[in-house]
């Protein structure tokens, strides 16, 4: 069998693999998971080529980290086969960003995640923050962290695609390893790829999360608490009804399209299930032998085109 294809991440040496594991729903917070059924798509993740895991202390108030740590362990490989990346700054209790914070932050996540260091370190939505005490606290906090060993790289996350040119074109070149956008890089959103020159210039790696519109391009469709209008929610239904009535996915659709930019080193998609992990690494195999289904794709887009790049609002909104 061929392997999963592995990216670059920008200047950081890092492969990922195309796919990599969102790990929210270990949290809940698309409903719940069994331990054993997040043990089993860990193990399914890996044992199919994914070894780029994702989670937060945010997810499910600590649960994704420590649900993820114990299925990582249980795979029983060298902790140098998979990267790790974690956030710090947003926490069930709120938002929090300052330097004795995330410094802290960090040492729970290793705790939680039963590892010595993580890979990439991400400062967590940082449209809710101040982005100046981004630039000039939190980052130089988290370079500390780097030259103590304790992370690899650094990243910054957010919605509003404003945050990343206004923190990359502050802080000194170098000082953030790593962007991660989400639900700007679907069938219904497309607007990163905007920004994918600018990025690249920065030398930053980038990872688009989110390919499934957080639930909108599922044919169950999204969690009571997705922030869509009701107008994109409905839109996605209907074009989640179309596909299922050609006798086509939505989802995998949806996994290819994100997966076709090779400028993105790796499509986090949210997994709670084997079954989810191996359908999503089969759409990602069938994309690199076949292509993508074009047809169904331009029917498909044209069904969004009224919503197309519609978003929500996020944060407080500075950029
Ligand atoms: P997503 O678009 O990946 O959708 C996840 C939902 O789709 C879940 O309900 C999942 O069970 C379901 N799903 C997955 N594969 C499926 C399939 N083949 N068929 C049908 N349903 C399927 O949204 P997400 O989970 O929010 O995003 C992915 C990951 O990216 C997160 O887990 C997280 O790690 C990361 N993320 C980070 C940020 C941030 O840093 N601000 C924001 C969003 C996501």
């Amino acid at each position: 069998m061929s392997k999963l294809e592995l990216r670059e991440l920008g200047n950081t040496g890092l492969k990922l693999s195309c796919v990599g594991f969102g790990a929210s729903p270990l949290g809940n917070v698309f409903g719940t998971v069994s331990e054993e059924e997040a043990n089993a798509s860990v193990r399914e993740a890996f044992r199919l080529g994914i070894n780029f895991f994702d989670t937060s202390p945010y997810y499910g108030g600590t649960l994704s980290e420590k649900a993820l740590g114990k299925a990582l362990k249980a795979l029983g490989v060298p902790r140098d086969n998979y990267i790790v990346s974690t956030k710090c700054g947003r926490y069930a209790e709120g938002f929090d960003f300052s330097a004795d914070r995330v410094t802290k932050s960090i040492d729970e996540s290793l705790a939680r995640l039963q590892l010595d260091y993580v890979d990439i370190l991400q400062c967590h939505d940082i449209e809710f923050g101040s982005l100046d005490q981004v630039v000039n606290e939190t980052i130089p906090a988290l370079q500390k962290l780097k030259e103590a060993g304790k992370i690899r790289f650094i990243g910054i996350t957010g919605l509003p695609l404003g945050v990343f040119t206004y923190v990359l074109d502050r802080v000194p070149p170098g000082a953030v390893d790593v962007i991660l956008s989400y639900c700007h890089h679907c069938i219904n959103d497309s607007t990163l790829e905007d920004l994918l020159p600018y990025l690249k210039s920065k030398g930053v790696g980038i990872i688009s999360a989110s390919p499934l519109s957080m639930g909108l391009l599922t044919e169950s469709g999204p969690p009571h608490w997705h922030p869509a209008s009701p107008e994109l929610k409905s839109a996605c239904q209907a074009a989640a009804a179309y596909c299922k009535e050609k006798g086509k996915n939505i989802s995998k659709l949806a996994m290819q399209y994100s997966l076709s930019n090779k400028d993105v080193s790796s499509v986090l998609v949210g997994m709670n299930s084997v079954r989810q992990v191996e359908e999503n690494v089969a759409a990602a195999m069938e994309l690199a032998t076949a292509g993508k289904d074009e047809e169904t794709l331009l029917e498909v887009e044209a069904i969004l085109k009224p919503v197309k790049n519609q978003t929500w609002p996020s944060g407080i909104q500075q950029k």
